[in-house]
């Protein structure tokens, strides 16, 4: 899956933020550190059908998602992404520059996994790869922004919040 980003994100190819937010645009690369998404209480509450049941700072990832659940809908798994440990769900989410690298990323995505089930003997493998992807797809997503901002998923979309 490939999420789409909406808004001021920054373009990979040369680093700059497209508008209002021009005097930051500098995306800055110091090596060895990359951008995840962690859990953040910051704007809670300004949609109606918000919630974080994810530890302030706690890594997340995407989790599986009811096939007709409407980006807000009852279940809220097409607008939240979900703790790396303790498996629950947040609607807000921050970007953080982290010293962890990829293969890192996969690991905790792929120990989360098998925390919560998904994992067999069968298809070690294959979530081992969907790890990966996820990785990723994550770090792309959160290179896109800035250090620090807030972001909230609607769907298949990722945007700043407002
Ligand atoms: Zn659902």
């Amino acid at each position: 899956m490939t999420y789409r980003i909406q808004g001021e994100g920054v373009n990979p190819t040369n680093g700059e933020r497209s508008g209002r937010l021009s005097p930051f645009s500098q995306v800055t690369h110091k090596g060895e550190e990359m951008k995840i998404l962690v859990s953040t209480e910051q704007t809670q509450g300004k949609r109606k059908n918000d919630f974080c049941f994810v530890p302030e700072h706690e890594p997340v990832k995407f989790g599986f998602e009811c096939d007709r659940e409407a980006v807000d809908g009852h279940c809220g798994c097409k607008r939240s992404l979900v703790g790396m440990y303790n498996h629950k769900a947040t609607t807000t989410f921050r970007v953080i520059e982290t010293p962890i690298n990829h293969d890192h990323l996969s690991n905790m995505i792929f120990e989360s996994l098998k925390d919560s089930g998904w994992v067999t003997e069968k298809n070690r493998v294959q979530m081992g790869i969907e790890a990966i992807d996820q990785a990723k797809e994550i770090n792309r997503i959160a290179e896109t922004f800035r250090d620090g901002d807030v972001l909230e998923r609607r769907g298949n979309k990722i945007q700043v919040r407002t």
